[in-house]
């Protein structure tokens, strides 16, 4: 038996997303599960042992062998710690290194059988905030809520263009803006699971919207949906 509805999000590189899926979670007690930081823990891996990202079949046995742990801790902004292989590498699944192979790891059907596998398990039981870009589609397509968080490209550049300068990282828009398009393009082009809007999902664009806006929309439509 569920425990509670599931929210599912999708939508494309750097539209808020995390921080909307985050606080939504907050907001309703419930976890929240980034999968996104799953895809990048395994390119982080596979970085560290040598694996090219067009190496299908040991990419997919490096998922299949070092299951990654996400460890709720709302005491950092992520709101998680990301565990592989004995590492904690919470702050390294987001250098430039790992965003320019993540999505060339993430195209191959076998890691995301193993990742999949694993976000399905954790959504059994219900009362899980999801965020990714085949949830609402692939691995929770009955969940109660599903949203599609989408917004311009150019919004979504300089908002991690100013989370970068934040960081103190030595960033440039237009580049951030190209890197941006290129993730989109191989996350919406690939054959297994790519970046769609489901046909029932609640398309929300955050263009104009401040991330409490976002979050109030998401915590009424919950509501909403809880009550059916
Ligand atoms: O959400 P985030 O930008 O951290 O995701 C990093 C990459 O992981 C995406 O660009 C995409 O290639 C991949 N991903 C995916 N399916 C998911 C979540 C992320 O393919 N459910």
């Amino acid at each position: 038996m569920k425990k509670n509805i599931n929210i599912a999000f999708d939508g494309p590189a750097a539209c808020g997303k995390s921080t909307a899926a985050k606080a939504a979670a907050k907001a309703l007690g419930f976890l929240y599960v980034d999968t996104g930081a799953m895809y990048r823990a395994v390119a982080w891996l596979s970085i560290q042992r040598g694996i090219d990202s067009s190496d299908a079949e040991s990419l997919a046995s490096l998922a299949e062998n070092n299951p990654v742990t996400l460890i709720p801790d709302w005491t950092i902004s992520k709101g998680y710690r990301v565990v592989i292989d004995g590492n904690d590498i919470t702050s390294e699944i987001t250098s430039k290194e790992v965003n320019s192979i993540v999505s060339a790891v993430a195209a191959v059907s076998g890691v995301r059988r193993v990742l999949a596998g694993q976000q399905r398990d954790m959504a059994a039981e219900g009362g899980i905030v999801m965020a990714g870009r085949d949830i609402t589609t692939v691995v929770m397509p009955d969940a109660e809520l599903k949203i599609y968080l989408d917004a311009s490209v150019d919004v979504r550049a300089r908002r991690r263009y100013l989370e970068e300068k934040e960081l103190g990282r030595d960033v440039s828009l237009d580049e951030i803006k190209k890197r941006l398009e290129q993730r989109d393009r191989i996350d919406s082009e690939r054959t297994d699971s790519p970046l769609m809007v489901a046909h029932d999902a609640v398309v929300i664009n955050s263009d104009d919207m401040t991330p409490v806006d976002v979050l109030n929309e998401v915590v009424r439509l919950a509501g909403e949906r809880a009550l059916r």
